[in-house]
């Protein structure tokens, strides 16, 4: 069978099967969508494209997100990143609390809210206008001028956002976080509230799988030893405490989102992006994880 058609029985299969977690609600906005949408697109250096499903429908990208917003955080400052925000999995809930106050506002890794909150600071600092900058690089990785954050999505969040504004106040009563906590939350909020396709997300994503350089355009986005630091962040830390279990079943560097989204990528070869909106206990995406581990072992496409 070629990956297209391992890719569509797959699709069918699974979704013949019982969608099972739950959407995430917290975000009144997120909680709208209608939760059997499932769509996956794969995009490779060398040209292919496969895809099945909803790969068209937008969505709200969530954390993935924040692979970005590293990516030109660390572009920015280099390795001083790293003495605000470490790179070790955290082993509990994306949001969560606890650590923070036993690591002295030091947040594990760029990839729970702590640390992408941190990242979203550091950003404030460098930038002149952080939320307009932010977006062109992330249309400059998609090589798309029309990817968007969506300002409903932020407002909605913002409005239930009590656990991020704890997060941020908390981090800055340690010193690190060193500009207004509003307009530092504001583009991390907004950060949150983009919006891509699954092809879209694919395509963005393909330049962490090939060095760092944007395949369309030829663009160096990043540095070749940027990139592996970033892609074992995504292996070690992108599927919070689910990241172990990510690592076992799927083998892939990725990163996951609350909306159901999942980006990964294969180094040298693909980048793919899975999108189904409910969500198991560790807000990953049920059937992205579902799918994804299937896909990796029949087409013995992944790293490991
Ligand atoms: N914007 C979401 C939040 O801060 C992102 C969480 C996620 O996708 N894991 O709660």
């Amino acid at each position: 069978m070629t990956p297209q058609e391992i890719m569509e029985m797959l699709h069918a299969e699974i979704k013949a099967e019982k969608n099972l977690g739950a959407v995430a609600s917290y975000i009144p906005e997120l909680g709208k969508v209608n939760p059997d949408y499932f769509g996956i697109y794969l995009t490779s250096i060398d040209g292919q494209r496969l895809s099945a499903g909803d790969w068209d429908v937008p969505f709200s990208i969530q954390s993935i997100a924040k692979v970005l917003s590293l990516s030109f955080a660390f572009n920015l400052k280099g390795d001083a990143i790293w003495e605000r925000v470490g790179v070790e999995p955290s082993g509990s809930p994306f949001n969560s609390l606890v650590q923070l106050e036993f690591e002295s506002g030091i947040p594990r890794n760029p990839f729970i809210n702590a640390g992408a909150i941190v990242i979203c600071d550091i950003l404030c600092s460098e930038l002149e206008n952080p939320k307009e900058e932010l977006l062109s690089f992330i249309r400059r990785v998609a090589n798309n001028p029309n990817i968007n954050y969506n300002p409903i999505i932020a407002a909605s969040e913002a409005s239930e956002g009590y656990r991020n504004f704890a997060l941020i106040n908390f981090i800055r009563s340690f010193g690190n976080i060193h500009n207004e906590v509003e307009e530092v939350i504001d583009l991390y909020f907004h950060l949150s509230s983009v919006m891509m396709t699954c092809k879209e997300l694919s395509e963005t994503f393909l330049f962490l799988a090939n060095a760092g350089i944007q395949v369309d355009t030829g663009e160096r986005i990043l540095g070749v030893s940027m990139t592996k630091r970033i892609n074992a962040v995504m292996q070690t830390c992108g599927f919070y405490d689910e990241a172990g279990e990510f690592a076992f079943r799927v083998g892939l560097p990725g990163k996951s989102g609350v909306g159901g989204g999942i980006a990964a990528i294969l180094p040298n070869d693909y980048a793919i992006a899975v999108w189904s909106p409910r969500l198991n206990t560790k807000g990953n995406s049920y059937r992205g994880m579902k799918f994804l581990e299937q896909f990796t072992t029949l087409t013995e496409l992944s790293i490991f």
